[in-house]
């Protein structure tokens, strides 16, 4: 075990440890704080393999891209237009990248509305379906390989991809690089700092090591966003397909049902058969018996924590590139 953490944020080191000895792939991990920067940092710090077969093809999606059961699917479908009307407040059209884009749902509803849509997905295997599927412009790789013009996107959009990424600021840094004078960045992270994550811990739903790399919190992506010359205009702190079902997942782990089980069991139909199978049946029928209280409370506590306490469990930033800021630092 590790004493200390690297913030590749601010490059200085941290042996603040604020959630201890997480069992997840691989590893047993912990989450340590920099004060400096308001984030957490999973320590120890996944290998590039052990990275590579995190997001390999049918462990985190099917083959088809597609993730969850058809019910929830749509649920999906139906939030990604909420997204496009966010957005369209801002710019009604032009230019988008979609960074993480997975398979390209979101970037399909966009090019449907008439929009010019690219996207990045650092699994190979994913932007190849996202091409294909919808015939999607998708590349791979690090920042310092992307093609894309300096200043050529009006709305850069990073959901819930931030704190799987190795350098976050390098990768904020590109955005500004790649956005237009004005041009919009929207990104939503986990909250740190929110209710949600005090209550659960280690339990807490959307803390997900070690695909998450880094924890933000409010202030640490604001700040973040700040220093790398965004003006923030917006946050939201309640988002309906993040917040409540966090904390009925955050509920049921703390519970002590195995940990993840029912969304393990809301994804796709292939893998639903082996999460039947590893789940225990007392956790089925203790599942079964809770949810529906558990779901009524999930509601509320994401709307206290989102509008009356101001932490919600999710934060996400609407920010613009301020004028004259073409640079190409
Ligand atoms: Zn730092």
């Amino acid at each position: 075990m590790k004493n200390k953490a690297l913030c590749k944020i601010c490059g200085s080191e941290t042996d603040d440890l604020i959630i201890s000895s997480i069992a997840g792939e691989f590893d047993t991990y912990d989450v340590f704080y920099c004060r400096g920067c308001a984030v957490g940092i999973t320590t120890p710090v996944p290998t590039a393999e052990e990275l590579k077969k995190l997001y390999t093809v049918g462990s985190y999606r099917e083959k088809t891209g597609k993730r969850f059961i058809p019910f929830v699917e749509n649920f999906i479908l139906y939030f990604r237009h909420k997204r496009k009307n966010r957005i369209k407040k801002y710019i009604k059209t032009g230019r988008i990248l979609d960074i993480g884009c997975g398979r390209g749902l979101f970037l399909n509803v966009m090019k449907e509305d008439g929009w010019e849509v690219a996207g990045v997905e650092f699994d190979e295997a994913a932007a190849s379906n996202a091409a294909s599927y919808y015939g999607i412009e998708v590349i791979s790789g690090e920042p310092q390989t992307w093609r894309f013009a300096p200043a050529s996107f009006d709305v850069i959009t990073l959901n819930h991809v931030l704190e799987h990424i190795p350098n976050p600021k390098e990768l904020i840094q590109a955005c500004h690089r790649l956005l237009k004078s004005s041009g919009l960045l929207i990104i939503a992270v986990p909250n740190l700092d929110g209710i949600q994550s005090k209550a659960g811990r280690k339990n807490w739903f959307h803390l997900d090591v070690p695909y998450h790399l880094y924890h933000f919190s409010d202030k640490g992506i604001s700040s973040l966003l700040t220093a790398v010359s965004f003006n923030i205009d917006r946050k939201r702190h309640f988002d309906l397909e993040y917040s409540p079902f966090g904390w009925l997942q955050t509920l049921l782990n703390i519970t002590g049902v195995q940990r993840n089980m029912l969304y393990e069991l809301l994804k796709a139909p292939r893998r639903w058969k082996s999460a039947l199978i590893a789940a225990r049946l007392q956790d089925i029928i203790l599942t079964a018996l809770v949810v529906p209280l558990y779901t009524s409370l999930s509601m509320v506590f994401s709307l206290f924590e989102s509008f009356v306490a101001g932490r919600g469990g999710i934060v996400e930033l609407y920010a613009l590139k301020a004028e004259g800021q073409d640079d190409t630092k």
